[in-house]
């Protein structure tokens, strides 16, 4: 069973556990269905407690560890403690000590992801050791700290997350140098280390985002500092935001009630973190180790102009896709601009964001997928679609970005 399988059954139980079923088995969902995933854990502050900034951890046990998020109580992390790759080991382990929080985790995506090795990258995804520790009182320094190659910090599943370059220091997101992320936004690197470069869209929160409100956390940063979705209050963007609040070059912010954090730019450099606005634990990647002083400085945009995956698939459609109902969506591609020759018959997986078409069919250069989108689905930002051609022996793969978008109606 390859690991797409795997996290596809996790998907459904979890669904089902929290008692929504999926869109495949139950297409109309209802408001109140929506309100029960969107609250926060039910905690009696005397069952808790405080072990530092915004980090709580339950009196009983097993521990649970909970993140107050501008009043809500959120458990980030249960979730994704599972075992999805059932080799008998948890996903996540979460202990603490005096100053941080300290997460094991296998760093192995509990999403679908593409095949990998395929026609645009030649590693395997593979499971990790990682052990991180994130400081639980973040500290702000005097300077900014500049993005190490390799991981700069961690998604709430464990899966880690890169500055926006690829080893030649090119940016890998978009321009000419744009390499092949998945419709998860993710690709393994040579020793197997799957890893997000941008707003991972696959990720499970403990919230479900409207893009009504402030987004919710998506992972943190080596500094400890929290790193958000993109909204910052009603359809509007923090990257939008100007004057006091708006972004700094490491991709922070501070509000009253959040303090400093950081939140993801869809489409603008540098995507997930530009910089360290915090003191950054060093041990979380060896670079820190490895050089005497540690440089500062953002990370400055190098993107270079191009578009080297966009004109295979000339359109997606329809572009809104409605919460809680299946569609039918239709894919043109171009075989003449795809680099190496499409194969004759039906892809055998076509995936937007986290969801896979359930069924496949192709007309000459055009592909009819019917997709289900769930109740619990992210709302308002555009996921990309990826296409595997051929066998799971290195799959040809083309993908688009910013094909869709999941919308209420
Ligand atoms: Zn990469
Ligand atoms: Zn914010």
């Amino acid at each position: 069973m390859n690991s797409k399988r795997l996290t596809r059954i996790l998907d459904t139980t979890f669904a089902l556990a929290i008692g929504i079923a999926l869109a495949v088995f139950q297409p109309v969902v209802t408001a109140q269905e929506i309100s029960l995933n969107t609250q926060s854990v039910e905690v009696r502050e005397d069952q808790v407690e405080s072990i530092g900034g915004y980090w709580y951890v339950s009196k009983e046990e097993p521990k649970t560890y909970y993140y107050q998020d501008a009043g809500r109580w959120l458990d980030l992390f249960s979730y994704h403690c599972k075992d999805s790759n059932k080799d008998g080991i948890a996903n996540l382990q979460i202990s603490h000590d005096q100053n941080h929080l300290i997460i094991k985790s296998q760093g192995y995506p509990n999403h679908p992801t593409a095949i990998f090795p395929n026609s645009d990258n030649p590693n395997t995804i593979r499971v990790q050791d990682f052990t991180f520790r994130l400081p639980l009182v973040p500290r702000k320094s005097d300077s900014i700290t500049r993005l190490p190659m390799g991981p700069i910090g961690m998604s709430l599943n464990g899966v880690v997350f890169f500055n926006p370059f690829e080893m030649e220091g090119r940016n890998a997101v978009a321009g000419y140098d744009e390499v092949w992320l998945d419709s998860c936004c993710g690709h393994p690197q040579q020793t197997g280390v799957y890893h997000y470069h941008k707003y991972p869209t696959c990720v499970k929160s403990p919230f479900i985002d409207q893009g009504k409100s402030h987004s919710p956390i998506i992972g943190f940063a080596f500094d400890g500092y929290p790193l958000y979705g993109p909204y910052e209050s009603d359809t509007t963007m923090a990257m939008e935001l100007q004057g006091d609040q708006a972004l700094d070059a490491c991709n922070g912010h501070s509000d009253p009630v959040r303090g400093y954090h950081y939140h993801v730019t869809p489409n603008r450099f540098p995507y997930i973190l530009g910089g360290y606005a915090g003191v950054v634990e060093p041990s979380n990647n060896r670079a820190f180790q490895r050089r005497a002083l540690v440089s500062s400085g953002a990370l400055q945009d190098n993107t270079q102009p191009g578009d080297k995956y966009g004109k295979i698939i000339t359109s997606v459609r329809p572009g809104n896709l409605v919460r809680g109902k299946s569609h039918q969506i239709r894919i043109e591609f171009d075989s003449n601009a795809a680099r190496r020759p499409i194969p004759e018959g039906n892809p055998n997986w076509v995936q937007v964001g986290p969801y896979e078409a359930q069924s496949i069919q192709r007309e000459g250069n055009t592909i009819l997928a019917k997709i289900s989108i769930p109740n619990d689905a992210t709302i308002g930002v555009w996921l990309d679609c990826h296409i595997e051609f051929g066998s799971e022996n290195r799959p040809l793969v083309i993908k688009r970005n910013d094909a869709v978008r999941v919308t209420i109606d």
